[in-house]
C-alpha cells in the first residue's frame, strides 16, 4: 500500500487563509481520507506585514486592492482564530481516523515578536511555521513575488533577491524562537523569472549551509515544501549540518493540491537519509 507510506502534510491551508478562495478544511479532509494520508495540519495565514502595493504589482489583484490603506499598503485579513479552531474540532469529530493538527504560518515573526507570542499563548497550534515571504527594501516592506517586477524599487536581479532572502531567514532564525519549523527555505524561486535562467542551489550553498547550520543548532525542523519542490541538494546539506527533523508540506491551497508530489519528494528525502520518525505522526528523521 504505497498510500501509508505517505509523510504527514504539515504545510496545508484552508477557507481560514486569507489568500486561500478555492480553501475548504472539510473537504481537505474528505481528500486526506482518500489519499491514506494520516496526518494532515491546517497551517494558516497569520500575516501582519502590510506589503507595499503599487499599480501593476502582481499582489494588486481586484480583491485584494479593497485592502490596500491610503499610504498604499496592503492589510492582510487576520486570523479568526475562533472560528478556525471550531472547525478544527467539527472536523475532528467527523473524521476520528485522521490525525487532524492545528497550526499557523507566522509570517516574519521575528517582525512581530509579541502579535506572534500573544497568538500562540492563546491558542493551541500544533504546528508553528516560520516563513519569510517579505524583503525590506529601502525601508518598505516588499513581498518577494512582486521584487521581480519592473515596479521594484531596487534593481536587485534574482541573484541579489535570493542572497537578501537568505541573510533575512537567517536573521527570521538567530532572532525568534517561536515556530518550530522553517517554511520553504526556496520562496523566492517560485517566482524566477524564466530569463534569468535555471535556478541553481550551488550558487548560494554557502549562505544555504548558514541558514541550514543555524535552524539545525536550534534543534528545529526543517520544512520541505513540495510546491516547487525543494531541490535535493539543499537536502542534503540540511542532511551534512547535522538537521535531525524534515517537515514535508505541500502548501496546499485548495484540497485537490494535498499532499502534492509526496511519493517522488519523500522518497529523495529517504535517499538523503531521512526516515519516518518515531510514529506515523512525527516528522521524518535523520537515519
Ligand atoms: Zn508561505
Ligand atoms: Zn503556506
Amino acid at each position: 500500500m504505497i498510500a501509508t507510506m505517505l509523510p504527514p502534510d504539515n504545510h496545508v491551508h484552508t477557507e481560514w487563509s486569507w489568500d486561500a478562495a478555492h480553501g475548504s478544511m472539510e473537504a481537505s479532509c474528505a481528500r486526506a481520507v482518500e489519499l491514506g494520508l494520516g496526518t494532515i495540519a491546517f497551517t494558516e495565514h497569520m500575516d501582519l506585514t502590510r506589503w507595499v502595493i503599487t499599480p501593476g504589482c502582481k499582489g494588486a489583484t481586484q480583491r485584494e486592492a479593497l485592502r490596500v490603506g491610503p499610504d498604499n499598503r496592503f492589510n492582510p485579513p487576520p486570523l479568526d482564530t475562533n472560528g478556525y479552531q471550531a472547525s478544527i474540532q467539527a472536523c475532528r469529530d467527523r473524521y476520528p481516523g485522521l490525525r487532524i493538527l492545528s497550526g499557523v504560518e507566522l509570517g516574519e515573526p521575528h517582525w512581530f515578536g509579541d502579535q506572534c507570542a500573544a497568538l500562540l499563548a492563546g491558542g493551541a497550534y500544533d504546528r508553528a511555521l516560520g516563513s519569510l515571504h517579505s524583503l525590506q527594501i529601502e525601508g518598505e516592506p516588499w513581498i518577494i513575488d512582486d521584487l521581480y517586477s519592473p515596479y521594484a524599487p531596487a534593481d536587485l536581479e534574482p541573484d541579489g533577491i535570493m542572497r537578501a532572502y537568505l541573510a533575512e531567514a537567517l536573521r527570521m532564525i538567530q532572532s525568534s524562537d517561536l515556530f518550530a519549523v522553517l517554511a520553504h527555505i526556496d520562496y523566492p524561486v517560485r517566482a524566477w523569472p524564466a530569463e534569468a535562467g535555471p535556478f541553481e542551489p550551488a550558487d548560494y550553498e554557502e549562505e544555504y549551509r548558514g541558514v541550514l547550520d543555524a535552524l539545525a543548532r536550534s534543534g528545529r525542523a526543517l520544512e520541505v515544501n513540495t510546491t516547487v519542490p525543494l531541490r535535493a541538494e539543499i537536502v542534503r546539506w540540511w542532511y551534512e549540518v547535522g538537521g535531525d527533523a524534515v517537515s514535508f508540506g505541500s502548501d496546499a491551497h485548495r484540497p485537490s493540491q494535498l499532499a502534492r508530489n509526496f511519493l517522488e519528494v519523500s522518497a529523495m528525502v529517504e535517499g538523503v537519509g531521512f526516515r519516518p520518525g518515531r510514529d506515523a505522526h512525527d516528522f521524518w528523521r535523520r537515519r
